[in-house]
């Protein structure tokens, strides 16, 4: 049964499986009965000790299983806030490798284009031309005005504004991209890296916003600063909030003690 903070918990045991050292000890003795319990048919009635679902699993085989002496030795899945902030820096992580990936693919495109400019200029401009005489052969088209505007733009591309756009475009794409796996393997040096580059990008974003106004450049700017004001709180970046160390000592729920099976619903709720 979910309680509504668990949700992360259940998302990473649908993706990854439970956390249940107690299907693998060798033994489950008293020492260990917050991990599991034998049950009365040889099986075994182990607890998640993310999720805290408790579940029935075949004992292991011999040669799978693990000596585990107390339960304070057993690797604790991460939990809780800690757990919903580690979700959270790899949804940025996502983000940052999609940028990387098209701003990639900008820079390459532009390049492509400057290597063969000569056929892309006589090409929008034969276009331009046609354009122009289906217009005054029609009387008119003015919702022919976006596609005349982009033509006439590429029909001045220079070789200079292309290796410009190309350059911004790839620095662009190297940065996010290292930003997108050092995220993604939860670096310290990532969440700095992606505040400040975010922060150095962020007046670009707002020429591009004073020359024209878009949906897509709002979004991306409002993404991109909640993204910034994320990881400088909750990630006490520059010292906001607090040390560090505070939230990573987040207390474990206590696991349960789960009942021996004799005693299951015997009605013994101690
Ligand atoms: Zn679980």
């Amino acid at each position: 049964v979910a309680r509504p903070g668990e949700r992360s918990e259940l998302l990473v045991c649908a993706w990854r499986g439970h956390a249940t050292p107690g299907a693998t000890a060798e033994s489950l003795g008293d020492a260990l009965a917050a991990l599991g319990r034998p049950t009365l048919d040889g099986q075994r009635f182990v607890q998640c000790l993310r999720c805290g679902a408790s579940i029935v699993v075949e004992p292991p085989a011999a040669l799978d299983t693990t000596r585990v002496a107390s339960v304070d030795e057993v690797a604790r899945p991460r939990r809780g806030k800690e757990l919903r902030q580690a979700l959270i820096v790899r949804v940025i992580a996502v983000d940052r490798a999609v940028h990387a990936i098209a701003f990639a693919s900008v820079a390459v495109a532009a390049l492509a284009v400057r290597g063969d400019l000569k056929a892309v200029h006589g090409w929008a401009t034969s276009m331009l031309a046609a354009l122009t005489s289906a217009r005054h052969g029609s009387g008119g088209a003015s919702s022919h005005g976006a596609v005349a505007a982009l033509l006439t733009r590429l029909s001045h591309l220079t070789p200079h504004s292309l290796l410009w756009l190309a350059a911004i475009a790839g620095v662009y794409a190297m940065v996010s991209g290292v930003e997108a796996v050092g995220l993604w393997f939860e670096q310290r040096w990532a969440e700095y890296l992606t505040v400040l580059a975010t922060a150095g990008f962020l007046p670009l974003e707002i020429k591009a916003l004073v020359d024209r106004v878009t949906f897509v450049r709002v979004l991306a700017m409002v993404v991109n600063i909640a993204i910034l004001v994320y990881l400088v709180v909750s990630k006490h970046l520059f010292g906001v909030g607090g040390p560090r160390h505070a939230e990573s000592s987040v207390e474990l729920a206590p696991l349960p003690t789960l009942l021996p099976p004799a005693e299951r619903g015997g009605g013994a709720e101690a």
